[in-house]
């Protein structure tokens, strides 16, 4: 079995704390012991190591920057103030990711096409792997980096094969704690998006825009990592969240949802102050179980931890260490009753599924 993750903000984390994924997670916590980046952001769980332990074969990892409004300390390096300065934080983001692939081309390879993730996927065998690569499907996070929606094809051309509009909200959609509509930037947007083949995250565009481009998207959908509004009736934050309509029409659009393993999203209104002991796997899989039920199928659900995306370990649930324990989902799910192929579906193969339909043969 191998784990695809559909959330890993793995450059934003080496530009803003300097961390270097090759090292262990056990390296990293030793190396920051006496920094204040676990008071930022808290102890990593990505860690090269621990992808190839977890058996976790393929990632969508994010470019990813922020608006300066959103600014939460001065420690925060990717704070744009323009659309020129959020360009040149996503340039290098993409720059970080080719450096890797290029540097430890026998780890990491970016996957733009079928192709690329046959051959990704042929390095996880035999169990266990001699020579295993962590295959990297590029999500950009918020289109703020583009000023004309000319210039998406250039960003296909770089390799980028998902684009989410909005984090927060934006000149395209309303997005967390910025309430909007899909404006007509984003209408274009979407369109360029579409010419190109590029796959739309819903994730975090706010109801509104989610509902209008669900009516619009002709492309592949999905929601990188999001979870279930309601079951989150405490959460300060509804709005980041999947409606039951929401998921219904990414189901209808043979969309997939990556569910986060991140304590305020699996109960509304926990804060660090309540422990993690209180917030278990099976609340995942409460998610999980709750679209399931919705849409009558597992074959909408898949995995966006989000991990080390500003969280850390005092914030997932009790019993997860790092990436390599993402494995122990399986074991949750089983003991709800999942089938071994429903298991199999949510842990990788449903993502797969997305990715061929997605990506070009070559
Ligand atoms: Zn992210």
């Amino acid at each position: 079995m191998l784990i695809v993750d559909g959330h890993e903000d793995i450059a934003w984390n080496m530009l803003t704390f300097g961390r270097d994924p090759n090292r262990s997670v056990a390296e990293t916590r030793a190396l920051e012991q006496d920094s204040e980046i676990p008071v930022h952001t808290g102890h990593a769980l990505l860690g090269w190591p621990q992808w190839v332990e977890g058996r976790v074969a393929v990632v969508f990892a994010t470019l990813f920057a922020a608006p300066i409004r959103r600014k939460v300390g001065p420690w925060e390096k990717m704070c744009y103030r323009d659309p020129g300065e959020a360009r040149a934080l996503y340039l290098a983001s993409l720059d970080t990711y080719k450096r890797l692939v290029e540097h430890h081309g026998d780890r990491y390879q970016l996957v733009r096409s079928r192709q690329e993730l046959t051959e990704v996927l042929a390095t996880w065998s035999p169990d266990p792997p001699e020579s295993p690569r962590l295959g990297l499907v590029l999500l950009m996070e918020g289109g703020e980096a583009i000023q004309d929606p000319s210039e998406v094809e250039w960003w296909q051309a770089q390799g980028v094969r998902i684009l989410g509009p909005a984090w927060t909200g934006n000149r395209f959609v309303g997005g967390t704690h910025e309430p909007g509509p899909l404006t007509a930037d984003g209408q274009q947007l979407l369109r360029a998006m579409a010419d190109v083949g590029m796959a739309l995250d819903r994730s975090p565009m706010t109801e509104q825009g989610q509902r209008q481009a669900l009516d619009t998207y002709p492309g592949v959908v999905l929601a990188s990592h999001s979870n279930v509004q309601s079951l989150l009736s405490g959460s300060p934050t509804p709005e980041r969240h999947l409606s039951d309509n929401v998921i219904r029409g990414l189901a209808a659009r043979d969309g997939v949802i990556g569910l986060m393993l991140y304590n305020p999203f699996l109960v509304g209104g926990w804060k660090p102050a309540d422990g993690r002991h209180g917030v278990t796997l099976d609340l995942w899989c409460a998610h999980a179980d709750y679209i399931c039920q919705l849409t009558g199928s597992a074959r909408h659900i898949a995995v966006g931890s989000d991990f080390d995306g500003g969280l850390g370990l005092h914030k997932i649930p009790a019993g997860l260490d790092s990436v390599a324990d993402l494995r122990l989902i399986g074991g949750a799910l089983a003991a709800r009753g999942y089938a071994p192929t429903d298991v199999e579906a949510i842990l990788g193969g449903n993502w797969l599924s997305l990715l061929h339909r997605l990506l070009p043969e070559i």
